[in-house]
């Protein structure tokens, strides 16, 4: 009877060990799965954190595109202009721009292509730079009086391709475009010429020997820019070597960035007043 009772006893006393155990066990567990949760929970949160703060990122990303486009579009832009070459200047004209980080666009007199200028003006075109055609002569008379215009732009458009290895289409009339009677603005168009008068002559002619005064009056012409792009006229010359540090820099000043002109600009600037020339 004593026996059984200690049996008893001890049963129980085992069977409550086992059930303390498995209590102990199972809150063990239990706190093991709260501490997987909170941690799933702190995963979970950072990763919200993390997208949040991407996609923060990202906005601002956005907003500095914003601004940066707005800046484009605001941008005012520039186009230096360079006509009667090439001359012994041409290249030092280039070194002067390209040691400025400026691309100007060139408009050669086809006769005044040496064989010597070939290799210079490829590689301006490789830098960057725009050419066109100014004509073969530059003779007003055989231009407009005797109808050479077309054919003259024509073979100086051949001679230029063949050097830089792509269709140059961008034409400066000498004079202006004013000159063009109506078949050959047409002509010009059937061909896929692009005409570029200009809006600020430099008057550079006027000032020979002193290319402060050039600068000076670019500056100040400058001034009554504020919506349409400038396109500024000066010659292959001395004075516009001597003159290029302080042009750029005033004309920078202005708040205009120096671009080179191609002839797929947006921007069509003609006497014509001719939005498809
Ligand atoms: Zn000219």
């Amino acid at each position: 009877m004593k026996r059984n009772l200690i049996i008893t006893l001890l049963i129980l006393l085992v069977l409550t060990c086992f059930g303390a155990g498995g209590l102990l066990f199972f809150q063990q567990q239990q706190k093991e799965k709260e501490a997987e949760r909170a941690k799933e929970q702190s995963l979970v949160m950072k990763k919200k954190q993390e997208s949040e703060k991407a996609a923060e990122v990202e906005k601002e990303a956005q907003a500095e595109a914003g601004i940066s486009k707005k800046v484009d579009k605001n941008q005012k832009t520039a186009y230096l202009t360079i006509d009667d070459g090439p001359t012994k200047y041409f290249k030092q004209i280039i070194e002067a721009l390209k040691k400025l980080n400026v691309k100007a666009t060139f408009f050669f007199v086809g006769n005044n292509i040496k064989d010597e200028y070939k290799a210079d003006i490829k590689q301006a075109v490789q830098d960057g730079n725009s050419i066109g055609m100014h004509s073969m002569s530059h003779d007003a008379n055989k231009l407009y009086k005797q109808s050479q215009f077309i054919p003259e732009m024509e073979q100086e458009s051949k001679l230029l391709s063949d050097i830089v290895g792509k269709k140059v289409g961008l034409i400066r009339a000498p004079y202006g475009s004013t000159y063009l009677n109506n078949d050959q603005v047409q002509k010009a168009k059937a061909d896929k010429f692009r005409l570029l008068d200009w809006n600020i002559d430099s008057n550079d002619w006027k000032h020979k020997g002193k290319p402060q005064d050039t600068v000076s009056f670019v500056s100040q012409e400058l001034d009554g820019f504020h919506k349409i792009s400038p396109v500024i006229l000066v010659h292959e010359t001395k004075d516009t070597l001597d003159a290029i540090p302080a042009l750029v820099k005033a004309i920078r000043a202005k708040g205009f960035v120096l671009e080179p002109y191609f002839e797929d600009n947006d921007f069509h600037l003609n006497f014509k007043k001719d939005p498809d020339l």
